[in-house]
């Protein structure tokens, strides 16, 4: 496995601490790494001057073959990053170095969504879908908690179960069951748009983008006359946490 090696300057102490870490993740090749990106671990890093905790957060290119996913985590990790990071640039680049066909090829700028991608796949869900789920469960969510923000929703697996978290305002998380029939019949109603992202086209699928398909879906609903099929699930509250 390739290394590839950073310099990060402790903010207690000063010291310029070298660390080393891979460009490239097989996880066919280094299984251990899909562990520690899931469980944070390779995105931490002690001082070894003062034990001071650094994040180490690089470039990774994460590729399960068994799973036809391939991850470009590009992250950012600051206004000037933000301010320059190219999608355009990225995507060409990607789509002149890998050609294999039907796979979902992933663009991701934080950890948590990186974390949450090998989730999804993990459990043989669509990302897409989860990402339209997060809108349904968001609308009943603000209807139901009034006046509780919800700073992030992240999928996550819960009791055997398939789950929303939201992370709230209030400073408690909120877990929620994403019921079997809602997902499904978000599948069949972005069949099209969902089953298009995983043929090797290179996209960020996230909350972006899913505003955009429901947007347009419901455009082409009101166009046809038709009737927008009542997505409005129950909210089933796994736990509630501090
Ligand atoms: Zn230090």
């Amino acid at each position: 496995m390739e290394n590839k090696k950073y310099t990060i300057k402790c903010p207690e102490c000063g010291t310029d601490v070298e660390v080393s870490r891979p460009a490239v993740i097989n996880v066919q090749n280094d299984p251990e790494y899909k562990i520690k990106v899931l469980t944070g671990e390779l995105f931490n890093e002690k001082c070894p001057k003062c034990g001071q905790g650094l994040q180490v957060v690089s470039r990774i290119t994460y590729h399960d073959m068994d799973k036809r996913l391939m991850i470009y985590f590009r992250p950012i990790t600051s206004q000037d990053e933000l301010k320059t990071f190219d999608y355009e640039a990225i995507r060409s680049a990607i789509e002149d170095n890998f050609k294999a066909p039907n796979y979902a090829i992933r663009v991701v700028t934080t950890v948590n969504e990186l974390m949450e991608k090998i989730k999804i796949a993990e459990f043989g869900l669509n990302d897409g879908v989860i990402e339209i789920a997060k809108f349904v469960y968001f609308d009943i969510f603000t209807k139901q908690f009034d006046g509780v923000g919800v700073v992030n929703i992240y999928y996550e697996r819960r009791d055997d179960k398939d789950a929303l978290i939201f992370f709230c305002n209030d400073g408690k998380t909120r877990s929620i069951l994403i019921a079997p029939e809602v997902y499904s019949s978000i599948e069949k109603r972005f069949s099209a748009v969902v089953n298009a992202i995983y043929t090797s086209r290179v996209c960020m699928v996230g909350r972006d983008w899913a505003l955009r398909m429901i947007k347009a879906y419901s455009k082409l609903d009101s166009e046809n006359n038709g009737e927008t099929p009542d997505l409005k699930p129950e909210l089933k509250l796994l736990e509630s946490e501090n």
